[in-house]
């Protein structure tokens, strides 16, 4: 499809490579001398058409990537705008962080996000007796510990150094304020991005899509980011994967600094995350919106069976979940002003052998190629990286035969580095819901490693947190970037200068 086709179409002309900064980078203090904003992007010299299934936060980052550039996006999103930005909150981690430094972001990322200062956990038992409490996280975000069941085990400060080596920053926000980020940046960069716009049929040999309004739009390549139970998971693996039940559901809710501060006047949020262990379940809070809401999430037994994801889950009454369940009052209390409460289960998914489907033309990235369990901190960061590394890829095309040699390299760098964080985030999760025996090696391993002063790392060694914090460096250092770039340099170009002398052999004009 020419530029002029494509306007004809609904999407804009892809804007000069000058024009493809998107705002200065600003460097906060912290970063000064770890920071180096990088230049716009090298650009495609040959540009195609990517028609993307899906516009969450892995669609929209993808489309953005690729405009950066220079290829052809469109973004087909089943949801209006409002809801598929979503409600709750997110956590960005320095991998993620960076990628939105690098693309010129900072600030409006920075506008909307606080920085985590440390990460607290503290530990709940339950007075009642045979009851299972959910531990009152949000005493410690509250900065005071009103009832005496609650024990502060540990607190991470996140290492400086280890920050520095990132170049990116712990952030906190709001799921609908990163989506926003996204979405106005593809579309200021001319990616073709189209809400209300459900995709009934995928039909990867034409390389096309059919919408539930009869159109047929058809590009160079079909992306798939329509989340773990969307169409295009199917289409690639050849049935339908529901996932498999891990016993355990997530309750996502947000509650409001306002509210609770009218049955506690001592409240002054503070820029942490708290993490309260209680047997079998957690409870996980941090400030979103300028410390106006409490991001609050609780891990907890699936009893009730819960089913769908994200956009579909049934709303839940949390102070009807959490009542006589032997909680403190005062987040019984809490929990009243819970807003938009949500239940979504944990489910193992089947581990795609590949993500690219056998005629070469439909890739899935994010939750569709890799699903995370809901609220985990890399979930989101993976979708992301996904469309970096892609963009990355693509902006080498200089000819079409490349295309699937470059899917499937996307498959390879992806692959292995998205199985290793997603071990880390069930280590994570198997650790803030262990029980028994398991949850008091935990404790005593945080309280071990709290004794040791200020600044330890906590996360270090013993029981059941064993090895989680050097897992947590590796897994905020990494640069997907640079990951795709060495990927080019190793083999691509290699690959290229091979097919250019073997074309030149035929006759034919290399690319
Ligand atoms: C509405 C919503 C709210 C969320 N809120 C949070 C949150 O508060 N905190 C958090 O940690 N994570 C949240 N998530 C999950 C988080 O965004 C993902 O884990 C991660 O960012 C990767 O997302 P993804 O884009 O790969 O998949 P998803 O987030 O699942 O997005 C897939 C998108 O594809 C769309 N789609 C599905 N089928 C079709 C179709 N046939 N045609 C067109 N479009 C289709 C969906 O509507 C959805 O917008 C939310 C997800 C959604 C969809």
């Amino acid at each position: 499809m020419s530029d002029d086709e494509l306007s004809s179409s609904g999407a804009r002309p892809i804007p000069s490579p000058a024009t493809l900064a998107l705002s200065t980078p600003r460097v906060p203090d912290m970063q000064e001398e770890t920071t180096t904003p990088r230049p716009s992007p090298p650009q495609t010299s040959y540009p195609i058409t990517f028609v993307i299934v899906g516009g969450g936060i892995a669609g929209l980052a993808c489309a953005l990537a690729l405009r950066r550039v220079g290829h052809r996006v469109t973004v087909l999103e089943r949801l209006e705008r409002d809801a598929a930005r979503g409600e709750h909150g997110v956590r960005a981690p320095p991998n993620l962080s960076k990628i939105l430094f690098h693309w010129g972001l900072r600030d409006a990322l920075m506008s909307k996000a606080s920085i985590m200062d440390k990460l607290v956990f503290t530990k709940c038992e339950c007075k009642v007796p045979n009851r299972r409490a959910f531990p009152c996280v949000t005493t410690p975000l509250l900065c005071h510990l009103p009832d005496d069941s609650s024990e502060t085990l540990a607190e991470q400060l996140w290492d400086a150094e280890m920050l520095k080596e990132t170049q990116g920053l712990f952030l906190m926000l709001s799921h609908p304020d990163l989506h926003d980020i996204f979405c106005d940046a593809a579309i200021q960069l001319g990616a073709d991005v189209r809400f209300s716009s459900e995709v009934v049929e995928v039909d990867p040999p034409s390389r096309a899509v059919t919408l539930s309004s009869g159109e047929r739009l058809s590009g160079d390549v079909l992306i798939g980011a329509d989340g773990a139970l969307g169409q295009c998971r199917t289409a690639v693996l050849g049935r339908r994967d529901p996932g498999s039940p891990t016993g355990l559901a997530v309750y996502d809710t947000l509650i409001s600094l306002a509210y609770v501060s009218t049955f506690d006047p001592r409240v002054a949020l503070k820029s942490w995350q708290c993490l309260a262990l209680g047997g079998g379940r957690a409870a996980v809070a941090y400030p979103i919106r300028g410390f106006e809401d409490i991001s609050f999430q609780l891990y907890a037994p699936d009893d009730a069976g819960a089913s769908g994801c994200y956009e579909d889950a049934a709303p839940v009454d949390l102070a009807l979940v959490t009542k006589d369940s032997g909680i403190s009052d005062h987040l019984r209390q809490t929990v009243l002003g819970a807003r938009k409460t949500k239940v979504i289960p944990i489910r193992q998914h089947v581990d795609l052998e590949d993500w690219v489907s056998d005629d070469g033309r439909l890739l899935l990235i994010g939750e569709a190629a890799h699903p995370f369990p809901p609220t985990t901190i890399q979930g989101t960061a993976m979708a992301v990286e996904d469309g970096a590394v892609l963009a990355k890829l693509f902006s080498h095309l200089s000819s079409a035969a490349q295309i699937e040699s470059f899917l499937y390299a996307f498959q390879e760098i992806r692959q292995s580095r998205v199985r290793n964080v997603r071990a880390a985030e069930l280590g994570a999760i198997a650790m803030l819901t262990a029980d028994g025996p398991a949850a008091a090696a935990r404790d005593a391993s945080l309280r071990a490693n709290a004794a040791r002063g200020p600044g330890a790392n906590v996360l270090e060694g013993g029981g059941s947190a064993e090895g989680v914090w050097e897992e947590y460096s590796v897994l905020f250092g990494y640069d997907c970037e640079d990951e795709a770039d060495e990927w080019w340099v190793q083999w691509g170009r290699l690959r290229q200068r091979a097919q250019d002398r073997s074309m030149a052999a035929d006759g034919e004009e290399p690319a």
